[in-house]
This record gives structure tokens, sequence and C-alpha cells, in this order.
């Protein structure tokens, strides 16, 4: 049960990943979040850092498919301008969103990481999915998907998580835990 929450890596931004280290561990396929991992909640216009890290993944051959619990009208207005594939009403943390991204997508599982700010929707969707996981920091701190009561249940499944599981670090690169590594 616990182990549906574990993140395979943890990661201060999104915006840390490069082609680099995403090849070293075998990941071609990028599944993301879209608020607070991909774009701060409060703004949801793409930016220079956004269309530069794009940018850079497709030219690494990268994959990158937003999977988001939002209506499709609401990640369209985010996203139109990049023409980024999306997967909306993802039904998060069920695996609905990420099969139906696999399948459209024809991607393999095991090259195909889910990224995202939040354990509870992102990590464990992606777990229970069969694919590896990265938790994010949130791009902002306040935020609008979290009502109290899903913050606090955030900061005490982490707080437990820490205490059962070593080497769950904020990193700037993909490392995996010193247990899991080969
Ligand atoms: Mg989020």
């Amino acid at each position: 049960m616990l182990q549906s929450f574990k993140p395979t890596f943890m990661l201060n931004s999104l915006y840390d990943l490069d082609a680099e280290q995403l090849a070293y561990f075998g990941i071609k396929n990028i599944l993301t979040d879209l608020d607070n991992t991909l774009l701060p909640w409060n703004n949801k216009k793409p930016d220079d850092r956004l269309r530069l890290w794009l940018q850079k993944m497709t030219k690494a051959g990268i994959k990158v498919i937003v999977v988001s619990n939002n209506s499709a009208q609401r990640v369209d207005i985010a996203l139109e301008e990049l023409g980024m594939p999306f997967i909306a009403r993802a039904m998060k943390p069920t695996v609905k969103g990420i099969k139906e991204a696999l399948t459209t997508y024809h991607l393999n599982p095991d090259e195909t990481v889910m990224v995202g700010d939040q354990l509870i929707t992102d990590v464990c969707s992606g777990n229970r999915a069969g694919i590896r996981t990265i938790l994010v920091k949130p791009l902002v701190n306040s935020d609008a998907w979290n009502t109290l009561m899903n913050r606090f249940m955030e900061h005490y499944l982490f707080k437990v998580l820490k205490r059962n599981f070593t080497g769950l670090e904020w990193r700037d690169k993909l490392t995996l835990p010193p247990d899991q590594q080969r």
C-alpha cells in the first residue's frame, strides 16, 4: 500500500530533467502533470523556460505528454500555443489517464515516466500503472488544488514515506536511492 506512493525519483523541478539523465535511465517518454509541475497553477501561459525545455526534449527525441485531471478546455487554454499533446480528465489517482496516454501514443511503459507534484494523485497513478515516477516540488507553494486537507495529507504521507524508506531526498538530477542502485 505505502509502496504505491513512493516515487522512483525526487527532483527539485521538472526543468532539471535533461536528455543525458533520461537516456541513462532509458526514459524516452515523459507524462507530466500540468498544475504546479509544468506551469504555476496561477499562471497558465507558457513561459520561455517551458518553451526552451520542450525544444531540448524534442531535439533529443523525448516525447512530452500532459496528463491532467483538468478539463480539456482548461488544458487547451494553457497549452494550445505549444501544440503539446495531452490527456484531460485523467482521473488520477486512478490509472485511467496514464493507460490512455500509453495506448494513444503507443508508449512502452518501461520507457515512460510520470512526473508530478503530488504523491496522492501523480505518483500513485504512475506507480499503479506500472511506470516509474518522479515527484517534483510544486512550482508555487500556495495553490488552488489544495484544500487545506489535501495539503495536510501530502505532508503527512511524505513523513510516513521518509520514515519507511531510505534515500527520499530532493535532488537536482535523477538519482536512485542507494538501495535501488544497480
Ligand atoms: Mg499538480
